[in-house]
């Protein structure tokens, strides 16, 4: 049975989050599927950036941080975003970067297992992930190692020595989703504590934290949670862990009276210690835009859309481009997919830039994969519908067998 037009056209109608669409920007006859590397942007966002530089930056200048509440932003956004992720108030804060949030909680918890050297990691999760843990390891000169691990073959690695697991629970690739609840046990189990990476997951598929048991998380907010580009990433830390907690960071963001100017380092109690010094506020005020209409939205009805607008788009590739030699390496059940698709093509880096050219922008992980993501807030289902007929018209063309299209930028 061929999906319509007027089918699409129905779709949007009746989508319960299509109010959300309209809160964001939305460039000129571009289709952009790419929400899982950079969100876009809602129109909130960009008016927060123009009052946060104009009305607070310049008029209040230092006594902004009291005033415009910049100092709490971190504390008050994590609370926010908790609400999103599973977390209760005072577990979570919106501070640095994924990466440096990574080194400063794998650190935590290793001080957590003095008798314990092992890191499990899945060799195919997000590089910086194994490269931060290179360089703590490195810097700790403690003697600890990694044991790559694929999430299938977990409980191999799962043996007495393990200090921590460090796991994504939807691969940046593939897509594919984990079981949060079922490998936090195993890992507990195991005596076993557990840093789970959600920039694939927050904003784009329900999480819950504390219902799942985890010890420790990251994340960022510039992808699904439309945050803008190097938007602050957060920090989550179970209660239960934060009277023991370590972080090597230790600036004067985490000290227990900041404004006390004391010689020596006195840890702040609960989260705050996991901050280090001051945050890019302008980045960070933005990012508050995002988050709040993730949470307006509701994680249970933004990846229904999810699903169903991945869905469509594999329903329409399928009915127009049958023999397009576009081969799904994102698990084909959507229950078992985060929000975007990989499609593996020998030539996908070029098919990816020709695409782009025709005004659809997804983008191309080496070495041959093109991700397609469906970030459920801004898109609408005849932006899946024009995209599906922009790519069959680049492969039944050819049009990506131009030479121009077989440059690598820097950023694919
Ligand atoms: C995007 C992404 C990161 C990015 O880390 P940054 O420090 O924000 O650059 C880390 N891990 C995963 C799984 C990602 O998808």
């Amino acid at each position: 049975m061929t999906i319509t037009k007027a089918d699409i056209e129905a779709l949007d109608r009746q989508d319960p989050l299509r109010g959300h669409v309209a809160a964001f920007h939305r460039p000129d006859g571009l289709i952009y599927l790419n929400g899982n590397s950079l969100g876009q942007a809602p129109q909130a966002a960009i008016a927060r950036a123009s009052k946060v530089a104009s009305g607070e930056w310049a008029e209040m200048l230092v006594t902004g941080w009291n005033r415009a509440g910049w100092w709490d932003l971190p504390r008050r956004l994590g609370d926010l975003l908790a609400g999103l992720v599973g977390a209760a108030p005072g577990e979570l804060v919106v501070a640095d970067g994924t990466s440096l949030n990574l080194h400063k909680v794998v650190a935590t918890a290793l001080a957590m297992q003095p008798d314990r050297r092992t890191i499990v990691m899945a060799g195919s999760d997000f590089p910086t992930d194994v490269y931060v843990v290179q360089g703590l390891i490195a810097q700790l000169g403690q003697g600890h190692t990694i044991r790559f691990a694929e999430a299938d073959a977990l409980d191999a690695a799962l043996a007495p020595d393990v200090a921590v697991v460090i796991l994504s629970d939807v691969h940046f690739k593939t897509a594919r989703i984990l079981d949060m609840a079922a490998i936090t046990a195993r890992a507990h189990a195991a005596g076993a504590l557990i840093v789970w990476d959600l920039c694939h997951s927050a904003g784009a598929i329900p999480v819950d934290l504390n219902r799942s048991k985890a010890d420790f998380a990251v994340g960022c907010t510039y992808k699904y949670l439309n945050g803008g580009p190097g938007s602050p990433g957060f920090l989550f830390a179970a209660a239960r862990h934060h009277a023991r907690m370590q972080q090597p960071l230790t600036g004067w963001w985490g000290h227990a009276e900041p404004f006390a100017f004391q010689r020596d380092f006195q840890p702040a109690s609960g989260i705050s210690r996991m901050l280090c010094g001051t945050q890019p506020i302008l980045s960070m005020a933005v990012a508050e835009a995002g988050i709040a209409l993730a949470l307006s939205a509701g994680a249970d009805a933004a990846r229904a859309k999810s699903q169903a607008l991945g869905a469509l788009f594999l329903a329409l590739l399928a009915e127009q481009l049958p023999q397009s030699g576009l081969l799904l390496s994102s698990p084909a059940d959507a229950s078992q997919r985060g929000g975007h698709v990989a499609l593996d093509h020998p030539h996908g880096l070029a098919i990816m830039q020709a695409l782009i050219a025709a005004g659809v922008v997804g983008d191309f992980r080496a070495p041959c994969t093109l991700r397609f993501g469906f970030s459920p807030l801004p898109l609408r289902y005849a932006d899946i519908r024009e995209a599906v007929a922009r790519l069959a018209t680049v492969m039944r063309d050819k049009v990506w067998q131009d030479s121009r299209y077989a440059r690598r930028d820097a950023v694919t």
